[in-house]
Formats: structure tokens, sequence, C-alpha cells
């Protein structure tokens, strides 16, 4: 019994340790996974060695039954490890896992393919090791060796480990983080968890909403003078390393670098959060990276702009923006259209179907208007983003591509660079689109219009990775350009000064208020980027000070 045991142990353990010792999972992860599914090894195997009839064949089969979904949870962690330095339990995992569809997640396989492979491996491989081993412990099962087999009275004796390891493992659960490794309740428990609190959130926002029951909120009101239009466009997955508005040698952006003199082009901006909704959090509410659950306690600009007098708009492309923490901001717009029906992969669902939308919200005769655009922007996969006539850097032979194969990167990282550069230049072609719509708009109602994505983008900038990435400056470095007609402000700022403020986008709601003329409690002037009173802030990315 103790060498059969012993045997289907050690395989397993070998398992979660050859992960650690590659520095894929971290000690506490590869840890729990250990204690649990060791246990579970034992129990199962104790159970099939005392009987005849789970013997051999059968018995091994339970074992590598039971330890499979063990072996998928330390590939899952080891995967998101390895690929994006992210835990499982980090925000934008959670965000990931549950705030997604299935056009998304199609879209994640086809874009993160060659890591899933590289793990699915792994998973394989280890898999085989311990298959292996149970199989060849069958030669010391007490029922094959003939050492524990005696008359019908010892049956209860031979009961004894699968009591001892099943009661073991019972055991271990009643610590929560014991819990929450295990693969049976690992998905459910968090789900449960992120449903909770988004309930709970949607609740208290409701509240916050419908009684004046916040006297800050109730402070916050309209300072300006008459009409006006203000318009925010909220990009996706996109650095400024990869603008040649900001240097970039590929001409990814040349419609906006025409219409440069009328732009403000701020030089020095990161984004607060690598993931959608955590940066959406950051930038719409009082929620910053030094209190980041304020989102869920304090009113959105939407509902400050409202109570000032404003009509507000949400125009999205985002397909997920019906779901989770965004659905609940997105929802205080007096109008919310969310363009893209389907999956996020479907032809209809290029960012150009927010034009017409667009358009329509600048006609509406409110006089004056807060009107967001969610923008697909170039979240991955990349070559969704734009139709056709864009693939202009498809096999491209440039300077890019030239640096990137001498800097060492496999052809199809130079493929996915050159993909998103065409995603860049489609963006150029909706911007500045947008910005001439805004124009005309402006010759009735002063208007300014805004650019910032909620966070940058790695596209083979430090190894072959493309993709999310919090480890790294393109994650953070973000492009924020803005335009305003001439009647807007006053115009006493000083451009120059203004464009090279070192700003982070978690107190961007401060500029938006601003550009509202909406002030009050809520509106800090020394985090409004237009502000004469503007102090810049301490900035991180990735948890370390920046630059
Ligand atoms: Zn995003």
């Amino acid at each position: 019994m103790g060498i059969f045991l012993l045997i289907r142990l050690g395989a397993f353990l070998l398992i979660p340790c050859a992960y650690w010792s590659m520095d894929l999972l971290n000690y506490s992860q590869a840890g729990k996974s250990a204690l649990l599914g060791g246990l579970a090894v034992l129990a199962v195997s104790s159970w099939s060695a005392s009987r005849a009839t789970t013997r051999g064949g059968v018995g091994s089969g339970w074992a590598i039954g039971v330890v499979t979904p063990f072996v998928f949870i330390l590939a899952v962690e080891a995967f998101l490890r390895d690929f994006f330095g992210v835990s499982h339990d980090d925000g934008i995992v959670i965000e990931a896992l549950f705030n997604s569809n299935g056009g998304e997640a199609a879209e994640f396989v086809i874009a993160n393919s060659r890591g899933m492979m590289k793990h699915s491996a792994f998973f394989a491989l280890a898999l085989l090791l311990f298959a292996s081993a149970a199989w060849a412990s069958g030669r010391y099962h007490p029922l094959t060796s003939g050492r524990s087999l005696g008359a019908g009275g010892r049956s209860k004796r031979r009961n004894w480990p699968l009591l001892t390891f099943g009661g073991l493992f019972l055991l271990v659960h009643l610590n929560p983080t014991m819990r929450k490794a295990d693969p049976f309740l690992y998905f459910p428990i968090r789900y449960a968890k992120w449903e909770y609190e988004i309930e709970k959130t949607r609740q208290l926002q409701e509240q916050l909403r419908s009684t004046l029951s916040d006297p800050h909120l109730q402070s916050m009101q309209y300072a300006g003078e008459g009409a006006r239009t203000v318009v925010f466009m909220l990009g996706e997955s996109t650095t400024r390393l990869n603008w040649s508005l900001y240097g970039y040698p590929r001409e990814t952006t040349p419609r906006l670098q025409g219409m440069a003199d009328d732009l403000l082009v701020f030089q020095d901006v990161l984004t607060g959060f690598p993931g959608t909704d955590g940066s959406i959090k950051q930038i719409f509410t009082p929620a910053t990276l030094q209190k980041p659950n304020l989102w869920a306690k304090q009113p959105d600009i939407l509902t400050m702009a409202s109570r000032a007098g404003y009509k507000t708009f949400w125009l999205s492309n985002h397909s997920t923006d019906r779901q989770g923490a965004v659905s609940i901001i997105s929802s205080h717009a007096d109008v919310t259209t969310l363009t893209n029906k389907g999956g996020s992969r479907g032809e209809g669902s290029y960012d150009e179907v927010l034009l017409p939308e667009f358009q329509r919200a600048l006609d509406d005769p409110a006089p004056r208007k807060f009107i967001i655009l969610h923008m697909l922007g170039a979240h991955p996969a990349y070559h969704f983003r734009y139709p056709e006539p864009f693939a202009i850097f498809d096999d491209a032979e440039d300077d890019i591509t030239r640096q990137l194969l001498e800097q060492g990167r496999a052809p199809w990282a130079v493929m996915l660079r050159n993909q998103d550069d065409n995603a860049m230049v489609y963006m150029d072609y909706l911007l500045s689109k947008m910005i001439d719509m805004a124009r005309s708009h402006a010759a009735r109602t002063p208007t300014a219009w805004l650019f910032a994505p909620d966070h940058g983008e790695d596209v083979a900038h430090y190894t072959n990775f493309s993709g999310h990435n919090s480890r790294v400056r393109s994650m953070y470095e973000i492009p924020l350009i803005f335009w305003s007609s001439p009647g807007f402000s006053d115009g006493t700022f000083d451009r120059e000064a203004v464009r090279a403020r070192p700003y982070q986008l978690d107190v961007l709601d401060n500029t938006l208020l601003g550009l509202l003329a909406v002030r009050g409690d809520y509106y800090e002037a020394s985090s409004d980027l237009f502000s004469p009173e503007f102090r810049p802030g301490a900035r991180t990315y990735n948890n370390m000070p920046y630059p």
C-alpha cells in the first residue's frame, strides 16, 4: 500500500514543483494546488486500492480523472503569469473572465494562440507524466501484490486511508483561500463574488442618483454660460509609441498630423490601469490609483453632468458595455446606444458604425451635451478592427520591419505589429472624421473634443509578445489629444506649457468636469489638465514609480 500511494503522490507533486521551479507559478499558487491535489490523489488511490473491482486500469482512470482539473488550474494560472504577468485573482483577469462574451473569448484565443499552445503542451505533458506513474504504480497495488488481502473482518481497516485522506481534503476546505484553489469551486466562487459586488454597486449607485442623499453631488453646478458640447472619445488598446503624431517612423496618423496646428497633442500621459474596466472606473468616477474603490461609492461624472443640466450620451461599439461595472456607468447616460449587436468580430463592428450615432447626438436640440464615444479601437485581435483598404502595412518592408527583425522578433510578431499599425491608420481616419463633424457642429455651439484610449498595448515592443501586458511601459504610455472651437474657452492657457504637463488618466474625471464647466465638491482643479491651478501628481505603472 505504501509504495503504491507514494509513487502516485510523488508523480503529482512533481507537477506544481516543476511549475514553481520554472517560476511559472509562485509558491502560494503551487503550494495550495499541491496540498489539495495531493490529498485528492491519496484519497482516490486509497479508495481504489481497497477494492478488487477498481484495481489496475479502472483505478488508474479514476486517479487521472481526479487529477486532471488540478493540473488544468495549474496550467491556467501559469499561462496568466507567464504571458500577462498577472495572478488569477487580479481585477483584470476577473473582468476578462466574467465580463466577456463569446466573440471576445474567440478573439482572445486567436490573439493568444501561441501562449495557449505552449501551456496546453505543458498540461498534456504533466498529465502524461501522472498517467504513466499511475499505471506503473499498479505493480505495487496491494491487491495485485497480495499483501493486504485477508479475511472479511479486515475490510474496515482497509478503509482508514480513504477516510483519513478524504477527511483531510474536506477539512482544508474550511480555509477560504484553500477553498478558492479547489478547481471545482474555482470559477463558481469567483463568479458569485463578482456578481454580488456588481449588483450591490448597481443598487448603491441607483440610490445615489435618485435621491438627494449626497450633499457633494448637490454641490455640482454648471458654472459656464449658455450652450456647450463636450465630446469624449474613449479609445481602446492604443499606445502613443505607434503614432507618427508622436514620432513613430511609420505614417500611422497622417490625417491628424495634417490638422496638428488645431490640436493640442499632450506629450506625457499615462493610463492608470492596464485593462478596460479598471481604467473606465478611474476615468469616469472619483476613483484614483490610491483610492480605486471610490468608483462604487461615489457618483460618476455622467450623473454629475446630468445634475448640472447636461444631456448625456454613451455611444459604444464595445460589445461588453452591457455587462459588469461599465454597464452601471453607461446606463447613467440619458441616451445609451450600443451599436455592436453581435460578438465583436462581426462586419458591423468596425468603429465607423459610431459615425451616424455621433451625428444624431450632435443634432440633438439640448443646449448642453456631453457625448461619450467608446470605440473598439485596436483591441486584440487587431486584424478584426479595420476594413481591407486600411491594411496598408501588410507585407511592409520598411525601417520598422527591419528594426524588429534585427531585434530578433519572429515573423509572426512582425505581422501582428503590421496589423496593429493598420488599426492605427483606421483610427486616424475615424478620429479626424469625428473632429470634422465636431467642427461643423461648432458653428452653432461652442464645442470641445478630447481623445484618450483606456490604456496602451504591447505590440512586440519588448519581446515577441503582443497583447495586454501590465508589466511594460507601452501598456501605459498613451496619446491624449484635444480640439476645441474658437468660442469654446477664453483661451488664456499657455498651450506649450499645457501640452507638456505630466498626467495620468485616473484623475481625468477632473479634466472632463473642467471642460463641462461643472464645479463643486467632486472637482479638483489641481487635477484638471487645463486649469491654471494644475499640479502634477506622483505617477505609477505596474505599482512602480514612473518614469
Ligand atoms: Zn481596454
